[in-house]
């Protein structure tokens, strides 16, 4: 997607040749515009899916799920990071090992929002070793319900998230891949 390159050539900052920080327009102050461009974008490559739900992890994801779901006429539903006293009767979990943060966590959501005649599309702004793609593929799992596929803002295509998850039969759809990060320069596929 020509303009979120651009955006992510203009504003997106380096820590080292691994993490690529975008809190310019996508996670910490959001962009609305490129939200909804986004959101249309993802829409048309999977509106022949006959999506049912937007499924995504709070917090960065939300943004873009939400302009998903819009377009497509789905609600959006996130998957907690922390299981809140308000989260009652049955739930869904999953497992994430956090790459930037260094921590294993449990994801999870309701039970009532998630069933088996749900097709569903997951979202998130990043995708890097695969991990909170794979705690939300074991939400869907189960909720016994089924995977439209996987939408990423940027994909770092230099780990090896989106390899391991394409090899699953996974549909992975990127919005932007990043071959490389080194030399204090942002590539892309
Ligand atoms: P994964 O589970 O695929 O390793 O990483 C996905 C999550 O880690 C994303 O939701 C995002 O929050 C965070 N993340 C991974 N790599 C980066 C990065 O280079 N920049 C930013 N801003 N977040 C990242």
């Amino acid at each position: 997607m020509k303009l979120l390159k651009e955006k992510i050539k203009e504003d997106g900052k380096l820590i080292g040749s691994n993490i690529l920080k975008v809190d310019s327009f996508l996670n910490h102050q959001i962009d609305p515009k490129l939200m909804a461009e986004i959101g249309k974008e993802f829409a048309q490559r999977f509106h022949k899916e006959e999506i049912t739900k937007v499924l995504t992890i709070e917090a960065s994801g939300i943004a873009v799920a939400l302009m998903v779901g819009l377009e497509l006429d789905v609600p959006v539903l996130f998957a907690k990071k922390k299981k809140a006293s308000t989260m009652d009767g049955r739930v869904y979990t999953g497992k994430v090992e956090s790459f930037t943060k260094n921590q294993v966590y449990d994801i999870s959501v309701a039970a009532k929002y998630l069933n088996e005649d749900d097709k569903v599309l997951i979202i998130d702004d990043f995708l890097a070793m695969g991990q909170a793609s794979q705690g939300l593929i074991e939400i869907v799992e189960d909720a016994q319900a089924k995977l439209a596929g996987v939408g990423i803002v940027i994909e770092k295509g230099f780990q090896p998230g989106g390899k391991q998850l394409r090899k699953q039969g996974v549909r992975v759809e990127s919005l932007a891949i990043i071959e490389s990060l080194e030399d204090n320069q942002i590539s892309f596929a």
